[in-house]
């Protein structure tokens, strides 16, 4: 069932995923050869408890760790580990919170020093997804006209898109339905309505689609051992325009 929320929970769902994209800009200062994301991922469960959350996927499924810290040819749900990020990498760092009872989650990948421009277009092709898949986040709309737009453009540059893996509606559950595909029919699948909040979160592979699971149960990573990257941001459907509930802003600041 697709749970509609109130004026006043999408409130609390920004305040949430708020709280996530500042803590994904703290991490973006520290972000740099040498460290490790086990560093990183002290980092931010401390900043999330002292802003009154919950580390929201510590525990989840059992999962860990606070963040989940999927490196290269990583794709999700990677694990924190005494590894130092090296000159080249590239890195999804996925946060998730609960605050006053609702969720907020959010995912960017970081460019450790100088990556590969091939790994950096496919990084930028991915956040770009993300916003076309957004802009068709709209009342009237269906879940297959933003999967057909992420689809469309990671596809044009030559990237494949994860289909096994998919965003999500949101709210006092970190998943609930609808699930949103990266790829899709235009016209088709679930009718967007207002009061509906889900995360969008394009995983684009810059080669193959397939996906394999690592022996830890967790860290999902490309078949073919091409770089993979991963963007997310929650999004309230309303009258109007999209309203986006998380922010990159945090992270930018930093980086620009
Ligand atoms: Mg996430
Ligand atoms: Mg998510």
């Amino acid at each position: 069932m697709i749970l509609l929320k109130t004026a006043e929970e999408v409130e609390k769902l920004r305040a949430s995923n708020l709280l996530v994209s500042k803590t994904l800009g703290e991490l973006a200062k520290r972000i740099a050869p040498g460290i490790t994301t086990e560093s990183l991922d002290k980092l931010a469960e401390e900043y999330l408890r002292d802003h009154g959350g919950v580390p929201g996927f510590l525990g989840y499924n059992g999962f860990p760790a606070t963040l989940c810290t999927s490196l290269n040819d990583e794709v999700v749900h990677g694990i924190p580990s005494d590894n130092e990020l090296k000159d080249g990498d590239i890195i999804s760092i996925d946060c998730g919170v609960k605050l006053n009872g609702y969720f907020g989650d959010s995912a960017y990948t970081f460019a450790i020093g100088e990556p590969d421009p091939d790994w950096k277009a496919l990084m930028e092709n991915t956040k770009q997804s993300l916003f076309l898949g957004i802009e068709k986040s709209r009342k009237g709309f269906r879940l297959g006209d933003v999967g057909h737009a992420i689809q469309s453009h990671a596809e044009k540059a030559g990237y494949s898109v994860v289909r096994e893996m998919v965003g999500h509606g949101l709210g006092q559950n970190l998943h609930e339905e609808p699930e949103v595909a990266n790829f899709g029919r235009r016209g088709s699948g679930v009718k967007i309505k207002a009061g509906m909040v889900f995360c969008i979160e394009p995983m684009i592979n810059k080669g193959s689609r397939y996906i394999q699971q690592d022996k830890d149960g967790w860290t999902i990573r490309t078949k073919d051992g091409e770089p993979s990257a991963h963007y997310e941001l929650a999004v309230a459907v309303t009258n109007g325009e999209p309203d986006i509930l998380s922010t990159f802003k945090y992270i930018e600041e930093v980086l620009n």
